[in-house]
């Protein structure tokens, strides 16, 4: 049998962080708590039909909490919401400003530039993480400018956007 090259973790790291990303925060619901957790492996996956995919790593309080059929939360933080990623991503802040706004019953975080709430459709495992693909029930388009991950730092758009783009399609 052909023997797979070792693959070095660090690398691996180094490598695809510098895929640079958007980053987001899931949201679900969960009997009358809201369980936030920050996620950059996030994409969008199909137009017809409407579908999403988010990647959760399975040690991950999130991880317990999706399964088919469960309706998450899709905020994609602005450039002035840092704190809010930090937070999410599992160090704690003091002073922060965190609200939640409802739709479908699902938490979303106020002042993302766009939300998205999604319901699990599909779920794969995929080594230590799970993929949880999500059809779209809803959207929603803010303002402001995304909040950039790259090479494990935060970053900010420097050039100017067109806030109302089409997307790649459109351009
Ligand atoms: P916890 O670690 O228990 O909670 C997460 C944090 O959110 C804690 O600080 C908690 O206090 C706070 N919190 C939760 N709910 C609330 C609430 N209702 N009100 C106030 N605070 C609340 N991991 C992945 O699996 N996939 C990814 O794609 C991914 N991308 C990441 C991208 C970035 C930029 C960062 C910083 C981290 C990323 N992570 C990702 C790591 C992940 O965010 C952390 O491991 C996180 O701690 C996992 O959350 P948890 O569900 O285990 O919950």
């Amino acid at each position: 049998m052909e023997q797979r090259p070792a693959i070095d973790d660090q690398l691996f790291r180094k490598a695809l962080g510098r895929f640079a990303t958007g980053v987001s925060v899931i949201t679900v619901a969960h009997q009358d708590h809201v369980h936030g957790m920050t996620a950059n492996a996030f994409m969008s996956v199909s137009l017809h039909p409407p579908l999403v995919l988010i990647s959760i790593g399975q040690k991950a309080q999130m991880y317990k909490l999706l399964a088919l059929d469960t309706l998450y939360g899709i905020s994609l933080l602005s450039d002035d919401q840092e704190g809010l990623s930090r937070h999410f991503g599992g160090c704690p802040l003091d002073r922060l400003d965190i609200t939640f706004i409802k739709e479908k019953g699902v938490p979303l975080l106020k002042g993302a530039i766009a939300h998205v709430v999604a319901r699990v459709v599909d779920v794969h495992q995929a080594g230590d993480h799970t993929l949880f693909i999500g059809e779209v029930e809803y959207l929603h388009v803010g303002h402001g400018s995304p909040l950039l991950f790259y090479a494990g730092s935060y970053g900010q758009m420097t050039n100017q956007h067109p806030a109302e783009s089409l997307g790649w399609m459109g351009l």
